[in-house]
């Protein structure tokens, strides 16, 4: 049968000859621009700027977008709810989690927000977020934000930032060459996306991951090479419900869709993949994954009071 895989999702890195590692906490590197500040703005620089040296982007620019694509600004109502849960549900939990100075040594240099989706017709895939040289991570369809739809933010967003993010880290720190042993001979950067299934919401809790689970693989993505493996295994272990995770580990139990069998089964391998990330995190970070994944949904059930709580700051600044 033919599949029509319009939304799947696909977040790409892009590695560049920039070092990262010796990009030291100082000043701010970002000339002040000579424009009237909103009080967003304000929001932004005390929230973002200050802390952590960081350019929140949400004024599209063409510089710094990738212009073989038809791109739309993001809208300041979702700019202004993305930067707020960007901090709640990212870098507060760093804060709360590692330490306060984690990502003001570690995270990206300048958030970016595209309000629409980049899409790859021949592919019939579409871009979620890029991370480029461990400075810039790029979020896009962020007109697409629903601040009170958990699991399709988690999907489309939530997901692509912990994803950009551990991109970032690997980049500094490699994972351990074993995990690309786990599931060798079945990644598929071509075609990977005819494994997955485009019948139900790609947030759904029951999805069939019948084309990749069984090889070992947490997502259709996950399956087209290692190193998108990787992130894509600790920000679903991050992100998704328990009832998710579930799901996935029962029919990662089940034969592969050509009938493969793969020793322990794909869950067995899956659960394996999740101990490399752990043991990658807690030795080489000393980031303990549970305590991220418990902070974040703990977080996750008290998102609204979040955006309240941000745009009554915001409003603070008028
Ligand atoms: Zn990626």
């Amino acid at each position: 049968m033919k599949k029509i895989l319009t939304g799947l999702l696909l977040i790409t890195l892009i590695f560049s000859q920039t070092s990262c590692s010796e990009d030291e906490f100082t000043d701010s590197i970002f000339v002040e621009k000579s424009v009237d500040k909103t009080a967003f703005d304000k929001w932004l620089d005390a929230n973002y700027l200050e802390p952590y040296n960081l350019d929140f982007r949400y004024r599209m620019q063409d510089a710094g977008s990738n212009t073989s694509y038809n791109l739309v600004p993001t809208k300041l109502e979702k700019s202004e709810e993305m930067a707020i849960l960007a901090k709640y549900l990212w870098f507060d939990v760093y804060g709360e989690v590692v330490n306060e100075d984690f990502l003001k040594y570690y995270g990206p240099r300048m958030i970016h927000l595209i309000g629409s989706a980049a899409y790859n017709p021949n592919q019939r895939t579409r871009i979620l977020g890029t991370a480029e040289g461990g400075i810039k991570v790029t979020l896009y369809d962020c007109n697409q934000l629903q601040a009170d739809n958990i699991a399709f933010n988690n999907e489309y967003y939530f997901h692509t930032m912990h994803h950009e993010f551990m991109h970032i880290l690997h980049q500094q720190k490699a994972y351990p060459k074993e995990f690309e042993t786990l599931s060798a001979g079945y990644y598929d950067p071509m075609y990977w996306q005819e494994r997955d299934d485009d019948s139900t919401p790609q947030e759904a809790v029951i999805r069939d991951h019948s084309q990749y689970a069984p090889l070992g693989f947490v997502s259709a993505y996950a399956s087209s090479q290692p190193r998108e493996d990787f992130v894509e295994t600790i920000s679903l272990y991050i992100t998704k419900s328990d009832d998710w995770w579930n799901e996935l580990l029962r029919q990662a139990a089940l034969p592969g869709p050509n009938g493969e069998t793969m020793p322990g089964t794909g869950a067995g391998i899956i659960e394996e993949k999740i101990n490399i990330c752990k043991k990658w995190l807690l030795e080489r970070w000393d980031i303990n994954l549970d305590s991220l994944r418990q902070n974040v949904r703990e977080r996750q059930l008290h998102v609204n009071e979040a955006v309240e709580k941000g745009k009554a700051e915001i409003d603070s600044y008028k």
